[in-house]
């Protein structure tokens, strides 16, 4: 049925083949450098040259505006959850949570030490992503924040809500779904992502934040979760992940290179569409709950007539070479993740292990 092993992995996920080969061919010496870029120095001049390169390419890729800093951070989305309160809200300061899944709850549960938090929304049960109409927010709030993509259950808004003027500054996690298609970030205050997905690999994080939330007092911390610390020390207070770094460079050059986020939202939809066409045409064998205006074109949940069957799929799938189509244990079923690196004729070989496992099984 198919020729490669394909990985729908929801994170750490696949990689561009190309940019494992690039990594593979420069691990021993780097730049002519003689040494890998993993056993250099980050304040060397070859390091920097290339950290300035690769926040170049991002601010290219994702259109930032001037406005914005760029932070490369480690600890991953989750440690960002907890210094977004620390950096952007005064002590015990209101800020809204849209709770649209898994990770919107885990956004919350990590300022909930710092901040007085409210709920913007919070469908029951997480089917759709909330109408920007219906949060609620106050004009006091340090923030609202929402999760641009559930992974866990595959729950998108892909349009960046725009708020009435008097609003607080809109924060988005788009740890799964930044680079999938062209983001509107001069709607946002803030927007963060964990690399694992569509940057790169695990170990480095991007913040990107307009300039008027880096004068905020926040609360008392150390220097080192001081975000205007980093920005003004270029993301190396302390010593940074720089094979992480370097390999997202490589990654989102690969981007660049495949004709950026436009391109990538025509492939991502195609690649999507594949997969809920065949759900939605299986006479109810496979079922995805999510409401179709909400659904996300980078993880794609299912579920079979039984536990039993979703756990026979997974089986099978292994065994002819397809890997991490096992649901998050969360909502359990089956998950498809189809980041920026798969490419269609993947989710082709998928499509067609569902079709041909549904005339089995059906
Ligand atoms: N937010 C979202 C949307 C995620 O998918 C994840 C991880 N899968 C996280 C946050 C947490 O990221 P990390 O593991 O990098 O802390």
């Amino acid at each position: 049925m198919q020729t490669k092993p394909w990985n729908f992995s929801a994170g750490p996920s696949m990689l561009p083949p190309s940019v494992l080969r690039q990594a593979q061919r420069e691990l021993l010496d780097w730049n002519g450098q003689g040494a890998s870029v993993m056993e250099l120095s980050h304040r060397g001049a070859p390091f920097m040259e290339l950290a300035r390169g690769i926040e170049s390419d991002l601010r290219t890729l994702l259109a930032i505006p001037d406005n914005y800093r760029v932070l490369f951070t480690a600890g991953g989305a989750t440690t960002i959850q907890a210094l977004l309160a620390l950096n952007f809200a005064a002590p015990n300061q209101r800020a809204d949570y849209v709770v649209s899944g898994h990770w919107s709850q885990t956004a919350l549960k990590q300022a909930r030490p710092y901040v007085n938090v409210q709920i913007a929304a919070q469908p029951a049960p997480f089917d759709r992503s909330p109408d920007p109409a219906e949060w609620t927010w106050s004009r006091d709030s340090a923030f609202v924040h929402y999760t641009a993509n559930e992974t866990i259950h595959g729950i998108a808004q892909r349009e960046v809500p725009i708020l009435p003027a008097d609003a607080p500054p809109l924060i988005a996690d788009a740890s799964s779904s930044i680079a999938s298609e062209p983001m509107a970030i001069e709607r946002l205050g803030a927007i963060y992502a964990g690399a694992q997905k569509n940057l790169g690999p695990v170990g480095i994080s991007v913040l990107i934040v307009r300039n008027d939330l880096l004068e905020r007092e926040g609360q008392p911390r150390a220097d080192i979760f001081r975000y205007a610390l980093q920005a003004e020390r270029d993301s190396m207070l302390n010593t940074p992940p720089t094979f992480n770094w370097y390999l997202l460079g490589l990654t989102v050059r690969w981007m660049l290179e495949q004709g950026g986020t436009r391109a990538f939202r025509e492939r991502n939809e195609r690649k999507a569409h594949t997969l809920y066409e065949v759900i939605d045409g299986s006479d109810g064998f496979y079922r995805n709950n999510v409401q179709p205006d909400s659904r996300s074109i980078m993880n794609v949940p299912f579920f079979l007539p039984s536990a039993d069957l979703d756990a026979l799929f997974v089986q099978e799938s292994q065994r002819l070479g397809f890997i991490g189509l096992k649901g998050h244990k969360a909502i359990g079923g089956i998950r498809a993740s189809i980041y920026n690196a798969m490419p269609q004729e993947g989710v082709d070989a998928l499509a067609e292990l569902m079709t041909d496992f549904k005339r089995r099984h059906g």
